[in-house]
């Protein structure tokens, strides 16, 4: 039951509000001024900038610390964070956590699709339910984000109109700079961010867990940054990545990952490439297992057997590759005093790695086998 509190008003009037406004002015302003290039560009830059300060800074560093950040970089995201009106950063932060903490729990998850697709996608901010900020004490240690968090409507109110409005002023064209640059940019910043919490805990495929509702979907990646790989993400919410594959769409992560190049973050957390592997391999056989029916025996083993193996392929594999770390970051604190040693170690360990991953292939192949069967039984 909704409660009309001043806070749930207001949001409601400004959710409501922008968008009516959106839905009238934009159709009027295209039908009677058309549209200009210096439109679209300043629309692009500040939904871009602003967008991408929600994914890296609001979601990947304040809540989830995938990677540390300097000052600079800090600010920046709670300036432009600030102008998506989303909240502070650290309310944000907070419902976020809960989120992950309490997924698809009615009561405990801020925004839980089982409530329905607008009740998570809207409804919640509309209801503005008082909630505890009992997992942010480590936010709330940070005097930029306690700055953010007192100010955060009128620093993203100059964030988001000062620009837009010099833009305006320069062209000779506040009234059309405002309605795209300032009106529209809002709304559309509001759906996109919104459209992970509903869309991608309803549409897509579910690759590596299917113990909550979030999904991939690589539709909408290019609206959030690279947010759309959303069932990967809420199975290893403190990875700095979204999407793990090189051609996934997740500008978010390269930023993150130049960002460090420049010395601007550093302590990019990401999950090892084969426990993903694992993780996908468990759900194919979990969902094999139950096409299967009840007397197929003989399938099911020969399934277990062979997920089994490539298992323990990985295991092997990342033991090696973890010992292998180990060694590189002594060998370095050593220095290069004892190079000769160096290069037969670096053999051997090619020579190891080389048989580990032969082995993790024939494992593979034993899996598509086991598979194929397995879809033959189911059918027959
Ligand atoms: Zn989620
Ligand atoms: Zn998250």
């Amino acid at each position: 039951m909704f409660k009309l509190t001043p806070r749930a008003w207001l949001n409601t009037l400004f959710l409501l509000g922008t968008l009516v406004l959106a839905l009238v002015l934009v159709p009027w302003k295209l039908a009677t001024q058309g549209l200009r290039l210096s439109e679209v560009l300043v629309f692009l830059v500040m939904y871009s900038a602003i967008g991408l300060s929600i994914t890296v800074g609001y979601h990947r560093l304040f809540s989830h610390r995938a990677f540390r950040a300097t000052w600079p970089l800090r600010l920046l995201a709670l300036l432009l964070g600030a102008a998506a009106f989303q909240n502070s950063a650290l309310a944000w932060s907070s419902d976020h956590r809960h989120h992950h903490r309490f997924v698809d729990d009615t009561e405990r998850d801020p925004y839980p699709v089982r409530k329905g697709f607008w009740y998570a996608h809207w409804l919640w901010v509309m209801e503005a339910k008082e909630r505890p900020m009992d997992s942010v004490g480590d936010l709330q240690q940070d005097p930029l984000i306690r700055w953010q968090h007192h100010y955060h409507f009128w620093i993203g109110a100059a964030v988001a109109a000062l620009p837009v409005l010099a833009v305006g002023w320069m062209t000779r064209n506040l009234i059309g700079q405002l309605v795209i640059g300032l009106l529209l940019r809002i709304v559309a910043t509001h759906h996109s961010t919104f459209l992970i919490n509903s869309a991608a805990h309803w549409f897509g495929t579910q690759p590596y867990t299917d113990t909550n509702s979030a999904r991939d979907n690589a539709f909408l990646a290019p609206l959030t940054f690279g947010e759309g790989y959303h069932n990967y993400h809420h199975m290893w919410q403190w990875d700095y990545r979204n999407g793990p594959r090189w051609y996934q769409w997740d500008p978010a992560k390269w930023l993150i990952a130049a960002a460090a190049w420049v010395g601007l973050a550093r302590g990019l957390r990401r999950v090892p490439d084969t426990e993903i592997q694992r993780a996908k391999v468990a759900m194919e056989a979990r969902l094999l297992v139950a096409t299967l029916a009840a007397d197929a025996h003989q399938a099911k083993s020969t399934l277990e057997a062979a997920h089994a193996r490539v298992d323990a392929a990985l295991s092997a594999l990342q033991t090696r590759l973890d010992a292998w770390q180990v060694k590189k970051t002594e060998w370095k604190a050593k220095g290069h005093a004892q190079a000769e040693a160096w290069s037969v170690l670096r053999g051997e360990w090619k020579i190891q790695r080389t048989q580990l991953r032969q082995d993790l292939q024939s494992a593979w192949a034993d899996w598509r086998r086991a598979r194929q069967q397995v879809k033959r039984q189911a059918l027959a």
